[in-house]
C-alpha cells in the first residue's frame, strides 16, 4: 500500500484540507503516478469559487493539469516520466471512433471526476498517457511540462481546426496563460500573429517571444480596434480575409470583439469559456462566408505532436511557468482568482513521505 497526501476541496470558497490516505487496489486499466507538477487552471477556479459543479462531489482533489512519474501500472509504462491528458476519453463510443475523443461523454478528467493532481500521487487510467521523451527533460524539468496537459495542447487543437495555413493573419485575443501559447503555436504554423489584451506585460512578454505585433485594447471601442486590426494586417502585409481569430480571454468582451472583427472567409474560434451571453447578428456569417467554431480540451492522440514541438526546441515554455511547493496551495489559488500571477503556477508536491 502507498501512503499518498491530497490537497482536497471540502467547501466552496473555503482552504483547501491536506489529508492522508492510501491506495489499496487498482482496476488493471489504472496507473499510480507520482506528481511532479500540477498546474493550476481557471477551471480550477470555477470549481472552487464560481461553484460550477464537478462530477464528483466533495471532499475532492482538484487539478489536471498534470505531470509525473509511472510508479505501478503495465510494465512498459513503470518508471516512465508522463503527462497526464486532462481529458482522457473511453476509446470506444461512437465519438471517439469518430475522432471526437476530446468531447467523449464517457471521458474522465482528473480532479473533476475523480481526485486530481494537486496531491502526492494520482491513480488514473492509463490508456492514453503521453510518454516524456528524454529530448524533452533535456529542455525542462518534468514540472514544467505539466502545462502540456491543457495551457498548451488546447489552442493546439483549436489552431488545427481553425484550418489556419501558413502565412495567415493570426489575431489571438488575450495573452495569458493559454493565449500565449496559442499565439506561439500560430507562429510556429507559419502565421503572422497580433496579440490583443488589456495588460501591458503580458503584451510585453508576447512581444518578446516573438509575437509578431501587440495591441493594448483597454478602453479602445470595439470600432477603434477593427480600424486598428486592420492597419496592422497592412502592415504586416498579410490579407484583409480569410483571419483566423482565437477568443482566449473567456470573456464577454472578448467574445463580441472577436465577433466584430470576423470578414470574409474567416473563422472565429471560441477557447475561452465566460457563462456571459452576447447577441451578435449570425447574418454576418452569412455575409463573410466565415465561420464560428468551438473546440473542447485536446484529443489524446494529439498530444505527440506538441510534445515534439517542445522537444525539439521549437516552443519555448520556460518563460510564461512559475513554481510554488504545494503546500502554498491556498495562497496560489486566492492570487489566480485575484488575476495577480502573469504566468501559469505549476504545484510541485512538498510532503516528507
Ligand atoms: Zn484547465
Ligand atoms: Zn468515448
Amino acid at each position: 500500500m502507498t501512503k499518498i497526501y491530497q490537497w482536497q476541496m471540502v467547501e466552496l470558497k473555503k482552504p483547501f484540507e491536506l489529508i492522508e490516505t492510501e491506495v489499496s487496489e487498482m482496476n488493471p486499466d489504472e496507473a499510480l503516478v507520482k506528481v511532479a507538477g500540477c498546474g493550476v487552471c481557471h477551471t480550477d477556479i470555477s470549481f472552487w469559487h464560481d461553484g460550477v459543479p464537478t462530477k464528483h462531489e466533495m471532499p475532492l482533489t482538484l487539478g489536471h493539469e498534470i505531470a509525473g512519474e509511472v510508479l505501478k501500472g503495465p510494465s512498459e509504462l513503470i518508471g516512465k516520466k508522463v503527462i497526464i491528458p486532462a481529458v482522457l476519453p473511453c476509446g470506444e463510443c461512437e465519438l471517439c471512433r469518430s475522432g471526437n475523443g476530446n468531447i467523449c461523454q464517457n471521458q474522465k478528467m482528473p480532479g473533476n471526476d475523480f481526485h486530481g493532481g494537486f496531491a502526492t500521487h494520482i491513480v488514473v487510467p492509463h490508456k492514453y498517457l503521453c510518454i516524456v521523451p528524454d529530448s524533452a527533460l533535456e529542455r525542462f524539468p518534468l514540472e514544467h511540462l505539466a502545462v502540456i496537459a491543457d495551457a498548451v495542447t488546447t489552442p493546439y487543437q483549436v489552431l488545427k481546426k481553425s484550418e489556419l495555413k501558413s502565412g495567415d493573419f493570426c489575431i489571438c485575443i488575450g495573452a495569458g496563460g493559454v493565449g500565449i501559447y496559442g499565439a506561439l503555436l500560430a507562429k510556429i504554423m507559419g502565421a503572422k500573429v497580433l496579440s490583443l489584451d488589456i495588460d501591458d506585460t503580458k503584451l510585453e512578454i508576447a512581444k518578446e517571444n516573438g509575437v509578431d505585433m501587440t495591441l493594448n485594447i483597454k478602453d479602445m471601442s470595439v470600432k477603434d480596434v477593427k480600424k486598428k486590426v486592420r492597419e496592422i494586417a497592412k502592415e504586416l502585409g498579410v490579407s484583409r480575409y480569410m483571419w483566423r481569430i482565437l477568443e482566449m480571454s473567456g470573456t464577454k468582451p472578448g467574445q463580441e470583439l472577436g465577433y466584430a472583427l470576423l470578414t470574409h472567409a474567416s473563422t472565429l474560434s471560441i477557447v475561452g469559456f465566460t457563462m456571459a451571453k452576447s447577441e451578435v447578428r449570425l447574418s454576418n456569417l452569412m455575409a463573410f462566408d466565415s465561420k464560428v467554431i468551438g473546440t473542447w480540451g485536446c484529443k489524446p492522440e494529439l498530444y505527440d505532436e506538441v510534445m515534439e514541438l517542445i522537444a525539439s526546441g521549437k516552443l519555448n515554455i520556460a518563460p510564461f511557468v512559475q513554481t510554488f511547493p504545494m503546500s502554498e496551495i491556498n495562497e496560489v489559488l486566492k492570487n489566480t482568482l485575484e488575476h495577480k500571477y502573469l504566468k501559469r503556477s505549476v504545484l510541485i508536491p512538498d510532503f516528507d513521505n
